[in-house]
């Protein structure tokens, strides 16, 4: 089996290439290829890697053009293996996820008013699969709006607002609301993307559309909504 990985080394001449690897039959993980890789043929090979049971979310990549973890995916003849999109790349598959992770910041996705109330294992359930976010990033690299705008708040910043502002013990989840308005809510297309790459089974897709309910509720509505001409100008 032949795999392709898109190379990069800022201080190598040219700093980018796609280089093909042999590996050896039998049954491997992409985690233990890219190893094989570094042991056995190229030690310059550079990659992320940490608890390799799916857990860090550390070697997030993709493969083909769709993301996944390493240590949880199959390797077959023929993928290409690249970067996590929208990150700044470090060296071949590693990438800085700080920018990233601004958007936590940003849209202030954490409890802004507890209010002591105690919680019930039924309301704990409603958010539960959210608080598994390992923030692999997966779902920000297959967003297809960072593409056209950078400053999206992106899916795991949104689903993180979701699961605070749904918690019962949020006393005051109008900070939260306020600031996903602005690049947030509303800019994402609902194309379900981040929902298909998620390895934790985390739906961002359903948690926005649940905020732009919440956001309702606070007075907000969709300003492309409001935007609209429905052709009664002059009457
Ligand atoms: S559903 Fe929204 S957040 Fe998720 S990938 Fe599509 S546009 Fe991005
Ligand atoms: S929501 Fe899923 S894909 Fe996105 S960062 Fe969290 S675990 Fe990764």
């Amino acid at each position: 089996m032949t795999i392709e990985i898109e190379r990069y080394d800022a201080m190598r001449e040219p700093s980018s290439a796609v280089l093909s690897y042999k590996l050896p039959d039998g049954d491997m993980t992409l985690l233990q290829a890219l190893e094989y890789i570094k042991t056995k043929i190229d030690p310059t090979l550079s990659f992320d890697k940490g608890c390799r049971s799916g857990i860090c979310g550390s070697c997030a990549m993709r493969v083909n053009d769709r993301e996944v973890l390493a240590c949880n995916y199959k390797p077959v003849d023929g993928d290409k293996v690249s970067p996590l999109r929208y990150h700044e790349v470090q060296r071949d598959l590693i990438v800085d996820k700080s920018a990233a992770r601004q958007t936590l910041r940003k849209s202030r996705s954490w409890l802004h008013g507890y209010n002591g109330a105690a919680v019930a294992i039924a309301q704990e359930k409603i958010t539960e699969v959210q608080s598994d976010c390992i923030l692999c990033d997966s779902c920000y690299s297959a967003c297809p709006v960072l593409a056209v705008n950078p400053d999206f708040l992106g899916p795991f910043a949104l689903t993180r607002v979701y699961r605070y502002s749904a918690d019962v013990r949020e006393g005051d989840a109008k900070p939260m609301i306020d600031a996903v308005q602005q690049s947030g809510v509303w800019d994402c297309t609902l194309c379900g993307e981040c929902t298909a790459v998620c390895p934790q089974g985390i739906d961002p897709k359903m948690d926005i559309t649940m905020l732009r309910s919440t956001s309702a509720q606070h007075g907000y509505m969709d300003p492309n909504f409001s935007a609209m001409s429905f052709g009664f100008g002059g009457f």
